[in-house]
């Protein structure tokens, strides 16, 4: 399926589309990246970490990891069409990264002890993107 961007802004919510585009113009974005028409962002919020947003043209996909649960379109999304769209040359190209399936099949067979230990060695070598899923998560849950 192929993913009109048009039609994407004409689901937003009328204030979610004023606000994306007033963060479009702000261009608050931290990264804008494309890999064979997946556009990925991320972009400061209100949170303490930045919110990653994608649009998949070529699926017809998108999302955001920001909070946002009353319509079907968020304004970093929003945001982030309007790039696609406007500013095409932010996005600067990178190549897919490879599907790794087995690893995840590993991960499978591992106690929750040792799970807590992979997580501890990930957090020291990377604290961010940690912190950054937990904090999300707890805010997921306080809704
Ligand atoms: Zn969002």
């Amino acid at each position: 399926m192929r993913l009109e961007l048009e039609s994407l802004l004409e689901q937003a919510d009328p204030r979610v589309l004023q606000r994306g585009q007033e963060l479009f113009r702000r261009a608050e974005f931290l990264e804008a990246t494309v890999a064979q028409k997946r556009y990925r962002a991320r972009l400061r919020g209100s949170a303490p970490y930045p919110y990653r947003s994608f649009i998949d043209l070529k699926e017809g996909t998108w999302g955001c990891t920001c909070p946002y649960t009353w319509g079907p379109v968020c304004k970093h999304v929003v945001a982030l069409a309007l790039a696609i769209l406007e500013a095409p040359e932010v996005f600067r190209r990178v190549r897919p990264k490879p599907q790794k399936p087995g690893m995840l099949a590993e991960l499978r067979g591992l106690s929750d002890g040792q799970l807590v230990e992979l997580l501890w060695v990930l957090y020291e070598a990377r604290p961010e993107p940690l912190l950054e899923f937990a904090h999300q998560a707890v805010q997921r849950e306080e809704q």
